[in-house]
């Protein structure tokens, strides 16, 4: 079914279309990857969590200002108390025609559990994340994880008719010898595996320069194995593909140190408190939570979207060097979602 855009489809002062929300459904997680998190975190107390309702609301009124694409995350959304309610409820835009894609990142460790019903409702591609293939590092890297259970969720996934896409942050000294074997693996599943820099978000114990593995590198490196050819599949989002000749599969590469790739961004993301963080790199945002509260009619809540998007900056600039031992933003991944 076409479903005619809003007459006004957000565009943001920079000619941006905003079509795309990133939902963080919990700031918790049943990982505590080295990179992400610190070994204690503290969390949101459970009663400033927006419901699963405020949620679907929160989310039904961006897509009736135009955005298309919803993908769910966190923290773990899986981790999250009947998360499902809240995918049963956001699969009803898919059947309109309103929302062409709902979508999910997760560490994979409840997979095995939720892939027929996330199947079920209408989710047709996910993100897994996953750094190694060796099950001690993954231990050592996730601290709390467990590899066998990661690789069980992604089999049930595919099951289910479910694509799969593997992100794996590029860690120095860690799994950078991995790369080649984790892409030929991924690619015989028939997944694309896409590489992420380390990015300085939130206090963790370690220095981020001890793990930064700029993807230039990378990509130099992986070009001695395979022949990568330029792809022009764009998922609208930061990553730039290459195809591997040798195995048929796509590589991408987030870059967000060594190239910046603000210029063509079309997102916003929400937090599971209702504040809506305009750009990952910025601390500006907008509360939500406030005007959805206030009224049981959308008009005051779209008036603060639109005004949000009004605001929406030109981009970011994440410096990682000796001399920058503080993050770039106080706040975690988590906290706003990948
Ligand atoms: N827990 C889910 C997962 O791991 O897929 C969803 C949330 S997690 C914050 C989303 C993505 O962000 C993951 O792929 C993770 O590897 C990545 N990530 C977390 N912290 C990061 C950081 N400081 N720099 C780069 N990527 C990071
Ligand atoms: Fe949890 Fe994902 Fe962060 Fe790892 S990257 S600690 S799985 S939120």
């Amino acid at each position: 079914m076409i479903m005619a855009l809003p007459a006004d489809p957000m565009i943001d002062p920079f000619g941006r279309a905003i079509s795309y929300l990133r939902v963080s459904v919990t700031d918790r997680c049943d990982f505590r990857c080295v990179y992400c998190m610190s070994e204690n975190m503290s969390f949101l107390p459970k009663a400033d969590l927006l419901t699963l309702e405020e949620l679907d609301r929160l989310c039904s009124a961006f897509i009736r200002r135009g955005v298309r694409k919803l993908r769910i995350t966190g923290g773990e959304p899986l981790v999250r108390r009947d998360i499902l309610t809240l995918f049963r409820g956001l699969s009803r835009h898919l059947e309109t025609g309103a929302l062409e894609e709902l979508t999910l990142t997760t560490n994979g460790s409840q997979l095995s559990r939720f892939a027929a019903d996330l199947a079920s409702c209408g989710v047709r591609r996910i993100n897994v994340s996953l750094d190694t293939l060796d099950a001690g590092k993954f231990r050592a890297i996730t601290r709390w994880g467990a590899l066998d259970k990661v690789l069980a969720g992604i089999d049930a996934a595919q099951a289910a008719g479910i694509a799969v896409k593997i992100n794996a942050v590029a860690l120095k000294g860690v799994n950078e010898d991995e790369l080649v074997p984790m892409i030929r693996w991924a690619h015989g599943r028939g997944m694309d595996i896409t590489f992420i820099e380390v990015m300085p978000l939130g206090e963790i114990e370690q220095a981020r320069i001890d793990q930064y593995l700029p993807l230039s590198l990378v990509r130099a490196r992986l070009a001695e194995t395979f022949t990568l050819e330029a792809s022009e599949h764009r998922t609208g989002g930061p990553a730039r593909y290459v195809t591997a000749r040798e195995t048929g599969g796509r590589i991408g590469f987030i870059t967000p140190l060594t190239h910046n790739f603000c210029e063509s961004c079309n997102r916003v993301r929400l937090t599971c408190t209702g504040t809506l963080f305009m750009c990952l790199g910025q601390e500006d945002a907008a509360d939500l939570r406030r005007p959805l509260r206030a009224s049981e009619s959308d008009g005051p809540l779209i008036a603060a979207i639109d005004r949000a998007i009004a605001r929406k900056p030109r981009g970011h600039d994440f410096v990682i060097d000796r001399a920058t031992r503080a993050p770039a933003l106080g706040r975690h991944m988590s906290v706003t979602g990948g």
